[in-house]
């Protein structure tokens, strides 16, 4: 049986749970969810989810508690992470505010807040590399993707990336643990596999 764990210091840490859950059950693995607010959890840890939230408060308690080489050595270790709006911003290389101290897990650089004010909450059909059907996306607040080093592009929406693959993590600007769709950690955590989920061509 599998253990996932989820960054709990702050963001809809049971919606992940949730849907590791289900995402495992339709994998046909067995899971044990746990709730990661201390240093020493995380190295138990199969597969890590990092929440939306906010990204500034995210980091200030991860690097405090000591969470946040944990986190970087789970991925250097080859294990999946998936990391959603926030937990993107903080996974990666660059999030253009001093507040936030990136993990660098995710060769991307990002733009807090960066789909304007109309379109700050929006649900959109969105095209995933590896998935047959549409994802249906919720975007809060959502980050924009402006650079990208050496991730993969797997998701554009308006010309911009939305969902990126470094290695073993997966990230994304949208939130896919408020959805019962839990075909992202699926994706993110049971195929992540660039042979068999190729990076668009199109993009970037
Ligand atoms: N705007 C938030 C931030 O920059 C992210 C929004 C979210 O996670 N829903 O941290």
């Amino acid at each position: 049986s599998l253990t996932a764990g989820v960054v709990a210091v702050q963001g809809d840490v049971s919606e992940h749970a949730a849907a590791i859950e289900r995402a495992a059950a339709a994998h046909g693995h067995e899971v044990t969810v746990r709730k990661i607010r201390e240093s020493g959890i995380v190295p138990e840890c199969d597969l890590l989810a990092m929440p939306g939230g906010e990204s500034t408060t995210i980091s200030r308690l991860i690097h405090g508690d000591g969470i946040a080489p944990e986190i970087q050595a789970h991925v250097a270790a080859g294990k999946p992470l998936l990391a959603t709006c926030a937990g993107l911003i903080v996974a990666s290389s660059n999030a253009g505010d001093d507040r936030v101290d990136e993990l660098d897990v995710i060769d991307v650089s990002v733009e807090r807040n960066a789909f304007g004010r109309q379109k700050d909450s929006f649900e959109a059909p969105l095209a995933v590399a590896g998935l047959d059907e549409p994802y249906p996306a919720v975007f809060i607040r959502a980050p924009a993707i402006d650079g990208v080093g050496e991730a993969d592009v797997l998701a554009t929406w308006d010309d911009r990336p939305v969902a990126v693959r470094d290695g073993p993590v997966i990230g994304t600007s949208f939130h896919p643990e408020l959805t019962p769709d839990s075909r992202i950690h699926g994706l993110a955590f049971f195929e992540n596999d660039a042979s068999t989920v190729p990076a668009l061509e199109d993009a970037q």
